[in-house]
């Protein structure tokens, strides 16, 4: 059954309505929404502005739409984020990609292009955004990715599946408390860095439907760092690197306490934050 609402009233219906509750990037919400239900390119919204909607589309629609006002990330709704030019299945279990940590990727694998068959191990896995993308892009890679959230794994081993990786191995494990029997070229991290303190203060979005556990330590933040500190050591190849992201704040203290055991470079993002640490063993 066809309602009088066609995809062009309900775009224009739509920008007003997010913008009158407040909701940033609501023309690309709306646009998103409308492609993931219709089954359209972009581009066809705005050749088939005269398509008329069924009921069930404009009802799922509906639902969509509520949820954003009630603050949830697009990704969440629609299940779906793009990371490192992939596609990637998301829900609250694991984090939402982050562009920073798309140049940590890129970092690692412009460093890395001219090397064949390293080992990686990427920490606190998540999505597999960072595992999945070196993979796929350092030649003959082997990746380990861990993750002490079971239900973040089930969501990490999907994304593998859906983009046809197979030099990759998940493994249930908390670096908090153990560390993996193997040796490493590569050891990247995007750890919970949230301070306790901070948390209270992030934005809606991500307080109330990122997953807790990805994002603090419920501490100052720092835990997972000083854990980095003690072990990497013994789980590098004497060549090898490591890679972490780290929170605006923390790159100098991290710079001057990692300086003692390793050698450091720390370096920014786009947005000219100190934002990732690079460091080997010293020699
Ligand atoms: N590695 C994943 C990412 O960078 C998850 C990180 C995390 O959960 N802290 O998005």
């Amino acid at each position: 059954m066809s309602s009088d609402w066609t995809v062009g009233k309900l775009q224009r219906w739509g920008v007003e309505f997010l913008e009158s509750k407040n909701i940033d990037e609501g023309k690309t919400s709306i646009d998103l929404i409308l492609c993931e239900v219709m089954k359209l390119e972009r581009i066809e919204l705005y050749l088939k502005f005269d398509l008329p909607l069924n009921v069930f589309e404009l009802n799922q629609i509906k639902d969509y739409i509520k949820r954003l006002v009630n603050n949830e990330p697009l990704q969440y709704i629609l299940g779906k984020s793009y990371f490192y030019n992939l596609e990637f299945v998301v829900d609250k279990n694991v984090l939402i990609p982050r562009p920073e940590t798309e140049e940590l990727v890129d970092k690692i694998v412009n460093d890395n292009k001219d090397k064949s068959d390293l080992v990686v191990l990427d920490i606190g896995t998540g999505s597999a955004c960072i595992a999945i993308s070196l993979a796929k892009n350092l030649k003959k890679s082997k990746v380990f990715a861990i993750d002490v959230s079971v239900s973040a794994l089930d969501i990490a081993k999907t994304n593998a599946r859906i983009n046809k990786i197979d030099n990759i191995e998940f493994y249930n494990l908390n670096i908090l408390e153990k560390i993996p029997k193997t040796k490493f070229d590569i050891i990247v991290s995007n750890p919970p860095y949230i301070s306790n303190d901070e948390f209270g203060k992030l934005d809606v979005t991500v307080k109330d439907y990122e997953p807790e556990i990805a994002l603090t330590d419920y501490g100052d933040g720092l835990n997972f760092y000083r854990r980095f500190y003690e072990i990497f050591d013994k789980m590098l190849n004497s060549d090898g690197v490591f890679y972490v992201e780290n929170s605006f704040e923390q790159g100098k203290d991290l710079e001057k306490a990692f300086k003692k055991k390793y050698d450091i470079e720390i370096y920014k993002d786009a947005s000219d934050i100190d934002r990732f640490m690079k460091g080997r063993l010293k020699v």
